[in-house]
């Protein structure tokens, strides 16, 4: 029993775990095999914010026994903690790995056995003290870093503190610790991953933040360049801001999720900032770094939203300097005190709300790519072939496209942003070859 396979679904956090939990699988002698092979092990780590998550898990189960119908089903993951009696009666799953003993895979694993029922190891989250650092190598160009786990805020439509319990890290000096093992691969870029990123250091004695982790990661040589992957606004503060634009390292993006720019909204979801506050942090971000990408992430359709509401959160976003928009519609989850609110908003509402923003974005976007039109930008090309081309970004969050030529990928190119292309992607002249 040597082969193993992950599929991991979800959020970046999930693949830097599914990533260090395979390397600690082939430093005990497993071989890990493409998902899409037969292999002895499946291990499938799953997500409680995906919709119809069990339906997915069922598939990919029934999808894997027909690969091997002799392999082992382990499944892992926010969805493994939330209902871990639900997915030990699906026919085929052997295991269940519940947030806190997702690491002590191998163990497990050595008892694993085909029995008539899974075993389910999960322990109440409210214990899950424990915090595992970790980072995904050898998936993607880029690496995630995770730096922070579970979340303190309860967010009236979350169910992740849920999953992933209260909000903890290890100290500036482990986690850099980790950074430097990404410097000693080829890694270039790092995403820094976490739940709640901005709490770093809220579970500690001692006084850390993010902005102290951040000064010594930029430190660490070997890798070229820092993304921080998403950021609350109340916790993204006038130093980071000003430590990004000052920074070599770190790049001009941020993504910073809003929900609602409707502030009667925002208070029923138990968010942590008015609209005011929002649009304060992108003015700031502006001032210091005007060719920064801003993301936001927005929820259309929450219990009690109104077209007025809705309306509101529009023009909200439609007068931010912001250059994407990632939207989505409400979706109840059990356990949350939104599934008791009333105002259910109907499905071809939320639909056609959500349809509205993704014009927005699209424009967003657009009109960010036309004032980087001229400009010069670094671009690290990606590994994953699309057709034909390949796709790299920018410090900027610029997406390039060109002809796939594999010696270009995981490099740096210094390049001129001179076109958008039919698809809507950069395309560039060579400035100069990096590395
Ligand atoms: S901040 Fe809110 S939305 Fe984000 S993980 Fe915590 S509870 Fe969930």
């Amino acid at each position: 029993m040597s082969r193993v396979a992950i599929h991991t679904l979800g959020c970046k956090l999930n693949y830097s775990e599914s990533s260090t939990i395979v390397r600690q699988l082939e430093s005990n002698g497993f071989t890990k095999v493409d998902f899409t092979e037969e292999s002895d092990i499946y291990i499938i780590n799953t997500c409680s914010v995906t919709d119809n998550a069990d339906k997915k898990c069922r598939t990919t189960v029934k999808a894997v026994l027909k690969q091997n119908p002799e392999a082992y089903v382990v499944v892992i993951g926010c969805y493994a903690q939330l209902k871990p009696k639900e997915i030990s009666e699906i026919p085929g799953v052997d295991m269940v790995l519940g947030a806190a003993e997702k690491f002590n895979m191998i163990e497990h694993l050595h008892s694993l056995q085909k029995e008539e029922k899974a075993i389910v190891f999960n322990k109440n989250i409210k214990e899950t003290q424990e915090f595992v650092p970790a980072f995904s190598y050898g998936d993607r160009t880029r690496s995630f870093l995770k730096v922070q786990d579970g979340c303190d805020y309860f967010c009236s439509f979350c169910t992740i503190p849920l999953a992933r319990g209260k909000s903890r890290n290890a100290s500036v000096a482990e986690t850099v610790a980790k950074a430097k093992e990404v410097a000693a691969t080829n890694i270039k870029e790092v995403v820094i991953t976490g739940v709640n990123i901005g709490d770093f250091g809220a579970d500690q004695d001692y006084a850390e933040t993010l902005y102290d982790l951040l000064l010594e990661l930029d430190k660490v040589e070997g890798i070229e360049r820092y993304r921080i992957s998403s950021i609350e606004p109340n916790l993204l503060t006038n130093e980071i801001i000003d430590f990004v634009s000052a920074s070599d390292k770190f790049v001009p993006h941020f993504h910073i999720p809003l929900q609602s720019g409707d502030d009667e909204i925002l208070l029923k979801m138990r968010r942590k900032y008015l609209s005011e506050l929002y649009a304060d942090r992108i003015a700031r971000i502006k001032k210091r770094m005007p060719n920064s990408c801003i993301g936001v992430d927005v929820i259309v359709g929450f219990p009690g939203e109104t077209e007025e509401h809705f309306l509101n959160t529009y023009n909200f976003l439609n007068e931010l300097d912001i250059s994407y928009l990632h939207v989505f519609p409400y979706s109840e989850r059990n356990n949350t005190t939104a599934k008791k609110m009333e105002g259910k908003v109907l499905k071809a509402d939320k639909m056609e709300r959500a349809k509205r923003l993704r014009i927005l974005s699209e424009k967003k976007k657009r009109y960010f790519y036309e004032t980087q039109l001229g400009k010069s930008m670094q671009v690290l090309w990606e590994e994953e072939r699309q057709g034909d081309n390949m796709q790299g970004f920018s410090e900027n969050y610029v997406r390039f496209e060109a002809p796939y030529d594999s010696t270009k990928v995981n490099t740096i190119e210094i390049l001129n942003f001179d076109q958008i292309n039919e698809s809507g992607l950069a395309k560039a002249s060579l400035k100069e070859h990096l590395q």
